[in-house]
This record gives structure tokens, C-alpha cells and sequence, in this order.
């Protein structure tokens, strides 16, 4: 591993979260995470927490009802004003090389290809963590039952962003060109065009995961895709 850095960097093991990884302003109870992964330094590592092995962060949200018929009926009536318990965030990163610039018939032409990724350390997945008082076995295997049908719908959202950022990877990239009168002209409206394409990018995942989440309602119906099992909460 080491032996195969480039000219001019070094082999250095950095611990997962730093120097990169600030807090989550959401992680309500940040995970220990002690991974190491090695680098070719410089450039500054940038690599992401992945806790648990995961694509994202979990955040689990305290609910705490009356009992489980007032679970229901207050995700019901949210559902119905299209609030969710669980939702996820997902968050894509691109690495953007440097430019390549050539003139051509007096103009310049910047192009370069970007690489997207999920970002992990961004990526939330928020799930409700439901009790209520004097919660008996049966209510509790019921609670996770729903609970567990819910994480594998926001899953389903992670997994979009991980293939939409495979498929705009493959095949050399997500190529991006601009042009301009002069090298620097030609350089500045290529960063306009890869704010833009970020825009495009976004656009595109959000009517991805809004299709999903209408197939599916939000997990509700997710036994209607090969697998699923729909989130809900069946009072013992
Ligand atoms: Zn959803």
C-alpha cells in the first residue's frame, strides 16, 4: 500500500473523523468511531465518518405517547398533513478535478469530469424512537417491527443516492464544459456550470426519492416493491 503513493506524498494512517469531520449539529448521541484509514498525503484526506458501517448518520428522535393507539393515531393525523417520522437527507459530494483548457478558433473551452459520492458524514436517516409508559413485550416487538420497516424504507432513499452518484460516476464521469473569450473567462463559467449541475444533480435525486416515496407512501405500502415490508404500527 504505501509503496504505491505518488511521487512526492507519503502513506499516513488518519483516524476516521479527523482532521475533516466536524460534529453534526443534529447527532444527538455521536457514535465513538475509531477507524483508521490510510491516505497518500497530501492532498488533505477527505475522508468521512462512516459510522456503523453505514452510508449515513442515524438520528433517532424521542416520541413518547400515551399509549400505542396515541402512536398511531398522532402518526396518522401527521401523515395526513404530510409530516413524517422518519425521513432522510441525503447529501452528495462531488471531487472535481483540475479544468483541462483548450483554445480553439480564438476561444477557450474549460471541461473536466466530477466524481459524486455520497456523502456520509452528511447523509441523515431520522427515525422516531416510540414509547409510552409501562410498554409490555408485545408493545415493544411491535415498535421495533415498525421501526425496522421504516429504517429499511429510509434505506431505500440512501441506496437512491448511492446509485445516482455510481451511474453519474461511471463511464469517466459527470462531464461538464464551458467556454469563454479567455482562459480565465472560459474557467469562471465552468465553475458557474458545476454550481449549476450541482442544482441539476439535487433537482434530479429529489424527484428520484419522490417517486419512491410515492410508490411506496412513505413506506406504508413498501410490500408493494419486490421484498418490502410496510412500516406500521400494529397495536398487540
Ligand atoms: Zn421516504
Amino acid at each position: 500500500m504505501a509503496d504505491k503513493c505518488p511521487e512526492g506524498t507519503t502513506w499516513q494512517l488518519v483516524k476516521c473523523g479527523s482532521p475533516t469531520k466536524a460534529p453534526h449539529k443534529r447527532e444527538k448521541t455521536p457514535g465513538v468511531c475509531s477507524r483508521t484509514k490510510g491516505f497518500c498525503v497530501p492532498p488533505t484526506p477527505d475522508w468521512t465518518c462512516w459510522q456503523h458501517g453505514k452510508d449515513y448518520v442515524l438520528v433517532k428522535n424521542p416520541r413518547h405517547f400515551k399509549d400505542c393507539a396515541d402512536a398511531v393515531a398522532t402518526f396518522n393525523q401527521e401523515a395526513a398533513q404530510g409530516q413524517y417520522e422518519a425521513n432522510t437527507q441525503p447529501f452528495l459530494r462531488y471531487t472535481n478535478p483540475a479544468p483541462k483548457l483548450v483554445k480553439a478558433d480564438g476561444q477557450w473551452t474549460a471541461s473536466t469530469a466530477l466524481r459524486w459520492s455520497v456523502d456520509a458524514s452528511k447523509t441523515i436517516v431520522n427515525l422516531p424512537d416510540i414509547s409510552w409508559d409501562d410498554m409490555s413485550d408485545a408493545d415493544k416487538a411491535a415498535v421495533q417491527r415498525a421501526t425496522d420497516a421504516l429504517l429499511a424504507h429510509e434505506e431505500g432513499h440512501v441506496q437512491m443516492a448511492v446509485d445516482y452518484a455510481a451511474e453519474l460516476s461511471a463511464n469517466g464521469g459527470d462531464k461538464v464544459t464551458a467556454t469563454g473569450a479567455t482562459e480565465q473567462a472560459a474557467r469562471d463559467a465552468l465553475k458557474q456550470r458545476i454550481a449549476a449541475r450541482g442544482q441539476e444533480v439535487v433537482a434530479e435525486l429529489g424527484k428520484r426519492n419522490g417517486a419512491y416515496d410515492d410508490t411506496t407512501q412513505h413506506g406504508q405500502t413498501q410490500s408493494s416493491l419486490p421484498g418490502g415490508v410496510d412500516a406500521r404500527l400494529d397495536c398487540p
